[in-house]
């Protein structure tokens, strides 16, 4: 192709550059209009420049496997309500009223406990708020309990904690914040449900649970089948502790069970000798059951 037979192509070319020019100009000028124009409830373009990358779209969530089958929970505390006793819920309220000044706050190693969590390894939603109570006995006294979580565990088998103790004497001991996972179960579900929040343990209730123990009486120090139970004091104690956490979280009274109960292993039989007789009884005066 010649000089002159070209002409008329640059003519043309730089004819569309320049509609091409005015065309984007009048675009962008337009788009820049009606971001302009946006209430101010919309994002600005610096706004919008500011945001960065959308997030990517939701990673795939991985189904996790259902908890063996367990036995079902039928709550001693459904049974039938005991007659109401004015003195005993004076004495109960009390009680209830000065749990803040007398409940004691022992710090522990961080290696015995950790964070509620909200998603779950396969990613799926968790609720982390507490919603079962789980009770157990210390077997050895108060001290040894306490002793075991203030030390360094970092192989996740040794970790345990309970979020608070009872003693011998009604002394309400706290260790771990009830909105903190406490270590207090293993392998075990409750109705069907647990929660795996670590490829390194199996499925279990820590996430959702509140865990509770009683020191046992001397003559308990052994793997007996029962021992001489609990005090008087301890039973008031759990019965404000539990009327407070149910004040302060979803849990109903068909949530309050024992480790023998949600252990998948089959190896814990604690808390031995309980007398649900005697919680239902406290637990009625403070109107949280019946
Ligand atoms: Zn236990």
């Amino acid at each position: 192709m010649n000089a002159q037979s070209r002409r008329p192509l640059l003519v043309a070319l730089a004819g569309a550059t320049a509609l091409s020019l005015g065309g984007l100009f009048w675009l962008s000028r337009g788009l820049l209009q009606r971001l302009a124009d946006q209430p101010g409830d919309r994002p600005s373009l610096i706004d919008l420049l500011a945001e960065g990358p959308r997030p990517s779209p939701a990673q795939p969530r991985r189904r996790i496997s259902a908890p063996p089958g367990q036995a079902t929970w039928t709550s001693p505390l459904r049974q039938v309500c005991p007659t109401r006793d004015a003195e005993e819920e004076a004495r109960l309220q009390g009680l209830l009223a000065r749990l803040p000044q007398r409940r004691q706050r022992v710090v522990i190693d961080p290696s015995n406990y950790g964070e509620r969590l909200r998603q779950d390894i396969g990613g799926n939603r968790l609720d982390p708020r507490p919603r079962l109570v789980v009770l157990h006995e210390t077997v050895y006294g108060m001290e040894s309990a306490i002793n075991t979580f203030r030390t360094h565990h970092p192989d996740d088998a040794q970790q345990v904690s309970y979020h608070t103790l009872i003693g011998g004497d009604g002394q309400v001991v706290d260790t771990v914040p009830p909105e903190k996972r406490a270590f207090g179960a293993g392998y075990s579900a409750f109705q069907g449900q647990w929660a795996m929040t670590s490829p390194k343990v199996s499925g279990s209730v820590n996430n959702f649970a509140l865990h509770i123990s009683l020191e046992t009486p001397l003559d308990g120090e052994d793997d007996g089948p029962s021992h001489s139970g609990y005090s008087s004091a301890q039973y008031d104690a759990l019965a404000v502790v539990l009327a407070d956490w149910m004040g302060r979280y979803p849990i109903a009274p068909e949530a309050i069970t024992t480790h023998r109960h949600v252990d998948l292993g089959l190896e814990r039989s604690d808390p031995r000798s309980f007398d649900w007789t005697a919680l239902r009884r406290r637990l009625a005066a403070l109107g949280v059951i019946c």
